[in-house]
This record gives structure tokens, sequence and C-alpha cells, in this order.
């Protein structure tokens, strides 16, 4: 029996993994696929993201941009920082990395195996998979969007999720050059989110994300169809998927603890989950090493921390996305008068040097002094 089964090895489970090695807890990280699998992602790894890990992960970036541009109701706003404010990688061989360093840490990796059942004993979890079984004392749950584990141990499903869709163009020199070096953000979209073009090692992942309203006619596919052709890029085959906006409270219950996008973390701004996903990841290691994998103190220590960080600044994010989502007038007035500054506030929150709890007050003390608590 193990102290700890992961279940799920993306970025929040190979981190929980990696994490618990290193602190010599016996731990088994469990995934469905064989690794390196495909993951529907842009890959855009920002700098408050690649700072969270202990060693870092050249060999799997492909390209970095020190620059942010945001296009939006016709204005051009950009942010330049020294360090790449987003790194390019690719999911697969990211995530891979991320597996190799908690294995090499110690961490025990079961490939193909997919949880499909869960029985809760009297000092232990087990996990089934047909007839293989995993028993620990503590189980993670870090299976993704879409996964089974929260809803083995009593979650109900996710209360809101943005679809996203995103794929890799082929280009020419030429039209790389024109992409080279930015992460670009285009708002001027018909839905209520954002087109994205991240340029990586002479390829281009260009997507979609609809972060509120209804889905527009057609789908998203249509939509991303119509955003390529505005760039002058050709259609490539694309890929949805979604991405969780609301934390899933509580955190833990029955030995089960929730990272990642299992439980609903990601940024109502701009969906962008890896973050959230290695915080967390981080937040529950560092509880459970800290009450000695004692269920109810893990549960106790882990739920202060995501408070007192991460949810906090995940409702601070609601409240701007709720307002920079609402209205095109509204937002293309708050980015004449405010526009520069909120391009460089939202480079601070990719860095990791700004959050969105106190740009929010600050922004919405300028709207409306009744919007802020
Ligand atoms: C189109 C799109 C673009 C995106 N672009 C970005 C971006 O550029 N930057 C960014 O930061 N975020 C982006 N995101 C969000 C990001 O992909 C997620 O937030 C992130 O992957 C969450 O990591 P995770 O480890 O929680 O889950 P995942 O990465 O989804 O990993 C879950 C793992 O669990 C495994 N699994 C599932 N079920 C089982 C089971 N029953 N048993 C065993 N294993 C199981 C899966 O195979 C998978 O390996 C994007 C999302 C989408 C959909």
């Amino acid at each position: 029996m193990h102290d700890v089964a992961v279940v799920g090895a993306g970025p929040a489970g190979a981190m929980t993994a990696w994490q618990l090695a290193s602190h010599g807890v016996s731990v088994i990280l469990l995934e469905r696929k064989r690794i390196p699998r495909p993951k529907v992602c842009g890959g855009g790894l920002v700098w408050r993201a690649r700072r969270m890990l202990p060693v870092q992960p050249d060999e799997v970036v492909l390209a970095e941009c020190r620059q942010a541009a945001l296009f939006v109701d016709g204005m051009r706003f950009a942010a330049s920082r020294n360090q790449p404010l987003v790194s390019m990688v690719r999911r697969d061989a990211f995530d891979a990395w991320l597996c190799a360093q908690a294995c090499a840490a110690g961490a025990d990796l079961w490939q193909g195996f997919s949880v499909q059942a869960a029985d809760f004993e009297a000092d232990a979890i087990c996990l089934r998979d047909g007839e293989r079984r995993v028993r620990a004392r503590l189980v993670v749950a870090a299976d993704g969007a879409a996964g089974r584990m929260a809803r083995l141990a009593g979650w109900p499903a996710h209360a809101c999720a943005a679809p996203a869709v995103e794929t890799e163009v082929a280009v020419d020199d030429e039209t790389y050059a024109r992409f080279a070096g930015v992460a670009r953000f285009d708002f001027d979209v018909p839905l209520r989110g954002y087109g994205w073009v991240f340029p990586r090692d002479g390829r281009l992942n260009v997507g979609l994300g609809m972060l509120a309203g209804r889905m527009p006619r057609g789908g998203l596919r249509a939509r991303l169809g119509e955003y390529l052709a505005g760039l002058g890029l050709p259609w490539a085959d694309a890929h949805g998927f979604l991405i969780p906006l609301c934390a899933r409270r509580p955190c833990a219950r029955n030995g089960v603890f929730l990272v990642g996008d299992a439980a609903g973390l990601a940024d109502p701004v701009t969906a962008e989950g890896i973050s959230a996903a290695l915080r967390s990841a981080q937040l529950l290691a560092r509880a459970m090493v800290q009450a000695d994998l004692n269920p109810s103190q893990t549960a106790a220590v882990y739920e202060q921390a995501l408070g007192a960080e991460l949810l906090r600044e995940q409702r601070a994010a609601a409240r701007l996305a709720k307002v920079w989502y609402a209205s095109s007038r509204l937002r293309a007035w708050m980015l004449r008068k405010y526009g520069r500054r909120m391009c460089e506030g939202m480079a601070d929150v990719f860095m990791g040097n700004g959050s969105y709890h106190a740009y929010a007050q600050s922004f919405l003390r300028r709207l409306h002094p009744g919007l802020t608590g």
C-alpha cells in the first residue's frame, strides 16, 4: 500500500507526486494513457507558473515571448519584460518532463491505469481499473476537467467551465516572423472571450476561448476559422475541451483531495490553468507533509492555504472577468482610460508580480465604489 495515490499525470498530478516524493512520502502516480500523451492546450506557460518549478524545464521550452500584446476594440497595447512572459511548450513533452522529475524524486508511475471505481475502506482507499487495484491512505484527484475521481468521492459536476479550441498552424518563415516573440491576445472576436496566437518553433498555436455568454452560432470551430482567416492564416485541424473556472468546495472529502482542473482553479479572465495546477499541487503536498498525512488535518491546512491564495485570486479574477466580458462598450471605455495600465497589470499577473485581488480593488473602485468589498 502507498501513502498517497495521485490520479492523473498532468501538471497538477505530476507536481503533487514530485513534491511528495521529494519529502520521502511513498506516492504512486496513476495515468490512464501512455506518456507522453497529447493534451488539448495552447501550451503557454506564464512566468508565474515557470517560477514555481524547482528545476527549469529548458529542454522542453520551444520559444519564449518577452512581449505580450492585447488587441482590443481597435487598439493595441503591449507590455514587455526581461524574463519570458509566456514560454511555449508542447503539453505532451512538458507533462512527460514533469513526470520524469516525479519519478527521479522517487514516485512510482503506473501508466495505462484508468481509475474506474473507488472503495472507501476504514484506513485506505482502493482504486480500481477492472481487475487491477491500487490501495493508498490518501488520494489526490488530479484527473482534469472531465475526471472521474472527484465524482467517485461525492463532488457534483463543475459549476462553470470555459470551452476552448486550439489548432497548430504550419506557416512559412515570413508569416512566422510576423508573429514571432510576441504572445498575442485578441479580444475583437465574435464571442465573449479572446483569441490567441502563440508562436513556437516555426509553427503557430492559435485558439479561441469563450469566457462568458452563450455559444456562438456554428460553434467555436466556425469562429476559429473566421479568426484564422482574419489573421491571414490557413485552416488547420482543431481540438476543443473545457476549462473549469469555479472552484469546487470543499477541496477535500473522504480522504480525497482536489488539485488543478479537478478542483476548478483556472483563471476566469484568461482560462490559464497550468499555474493554478502547479500551485495547488505545491500547497497540497506541503499540507500533507505538515499534517503527517492525517486526512482531516491535511484538509484543514490545505483549505486554509487555498483560501488565502488561489481562491481569493479566483474570486477577484471572476469579478474582473464579469466586467471585462460584460459589454464591449464598457470595455472600450475602460481601455481608453486605463488601457496601458491594464496591460501592464496583466503582465504583472503573468509574471507573478501582481495579483487580480489588488487590481480588482483598484480598478473596480475607480469604476464604481459600490462594487468593491
Ligand atoms: C484549448 C485549451 C487551451 C489551453 N491553453 C492553456 C495555456 O496556453 N496555458 C495554460 O496555462 N492553460 C491552458 N489551458 C488550460 C490547461 O490545459 C489546464 O488548466 C491544465 O491542463 C490543468 O492541468 P491538470 O493537471 O489539472 O489536468 P490535465 O492536464 O487535464 O491532466 C489530467 C490527467 O489525468 C488523466 N486522467 C483523466 N482521467 C483519468 C483516470 N480516470 N485515471 C487516470 N488518469 C486519468 C488524463 O489523461 C490527464 O493526463 C488550456 C485548455 C484548453 C482546453
